[in-house]
């Protein structure tokens, strides 16, 4: 098992880029002696990380630099106390925590946990980390070869939910043994959150933070006053969507990007918690929200839900989806989504 990832084991990343920020392309009519600094740092959350500050002049460099290295300093620090892949996170601690003993969470995973619990209730059951031994069961099929059958789901579905996962005022306990939870579908988000709060302090024009894909941007570019992100095709370098945006955050959930293959066939990694199988419809969902953890929810819970989910969205948060149900692949937008749009499906 790779130590450096959120999200791990036996699934594979492909390495297809899917969300380019067009970030410097503008660079030479920037306005206001505006500068982009930017940082990448590998191997952050099971991926690549580019976070960026945009300050007026070559003065404001180093303190520039110093707020990026800070911000991804948080977002390794997410890490170390969320993934259920780290042997030593508050994560892997809960789950392996016997019924009835309280484990001690700090304030930031308890914070995400309470999240998950009412993007549970918002999305219908959806979106749920207490789904983690389904993961782990599809996960061992993958390295087995074959799926698992109706009875080996059903054990695992009863083995964790929310009924057995007491959040406390510090802490957690649970009612079960096997009561287990995986944040892999929230904390990526939060993290970003977390870090653009941290840079904001510093007080910059704007700035920029993008995990692997999933982002949040605020203030303004280096030039101009949007920021510009681009979507990709997953089955091609064409251009999905240009999408151009004041501020927020842009996340993409897809069964391309890391899947388990079995028995010559290909599984998402995300999980349908109703019936235990992964999901097999929705090709990938862009969801553009105000906070980059309500986006990373967002796009896990429509790959479940599908086109009928976006009837669920909550204010101000608009999706896309790539729907291959039937013979060919349908594209579906929220009614607000359209307003993010520069140049659709060239
Ligand atoms: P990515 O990390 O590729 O952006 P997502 O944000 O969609 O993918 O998160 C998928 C991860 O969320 C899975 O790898 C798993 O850890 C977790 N997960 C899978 N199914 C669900 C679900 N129904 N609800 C909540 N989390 C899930
Ligand atoms: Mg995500």
């Amino acid at each position: 098992m790779r130590k450096d990832r959120l999200i791990g084991g036996a699934l594979i990343a492909a390495l297809i880029i899917l969300v380019a920020v067009g970030l410097w392309k503008t660079a030479d009519t920037r306005q206001d002696d505006r500068i982009g600094v930017q940082q990448t740092y590998r191997g952050v959350m099971g991926t690549d990380c580019t976070l960026a500050a945009v300050v007026t002049g070559d003065s404001q460099r180093p303190l520039a630099e110093k707020a990026l290295g800070e911000a991804a300093d948080s977002l390794r620090e997410v890490e170390a106390r969320m993934s259920s892949w780290l042997d030593a996170s508050e994560i892997s601690r809960l789950n392996r925590s016997p019924a009835g003993v309280k484990v001690p969470l700090s304030p930031q995973t308890l914070d995400v946990l309470r999240s998950a619990l009412d993007a549970y209730e918002q999305t219908g059951g959806a979106f749920d980390v207490t789904c983690r031994p389904l993961i782990e069961l599809w996960r061992e099929a993958g390295k087995r070869g074959t799926p698992p059958d109706e009875e080996q789901l059903r054990q695992a579905r009863a083995q964790s939910n929310w009924d057995l996962i007491e959040l406390q005022e510090d802490g957690a306990v649970k009612h079960a043994d096997t009561a287990r939870v995986d944040l892999g579908g929230i904390a990526k988000g939060y993290a970003i959150d977390a870090a653009v709060e941290l840079m904001g302090r510093e007080r910059f024009h704007g700035g920029l933070v993008n995990l692997g894909g999933d982002l949040r941007c605020f203030g303004k570019p280096p030039a101009g006053e949007r920021w510009s992100v681009d979507i990709r095709n997953p089955n091609g370098a064409k251009l999905l969507a240009q999408l151009q945006l004041p501020g927020g955050a842009v996340c993409t959930s897809g069964n391309y990007e890391r899947f388990n293959e079995i028995g010559g066939r290909r599984y998402s990694h995300i999980i349908d918690p109703r019936s235990g199988n992964p999901v097999d419809k929705i090709v990938s969902v862009t969801v553009v929200a105000p906070t980059a953890m309500t986006a990373d929810i967002w796009a896990t819970a429509l790959s479940v839900l599908g086109p009928a989910g976006m009837d669920r969205l909550p204010d101000g948060v608009e999706a896309m989806m790539l729907d291959a149900a039937g013979s060919e692949t349908r594209r579906h937008e929220s009614p607000g989504f359209g307003g993010f749009i520069k140049n659709a499906g060239r």
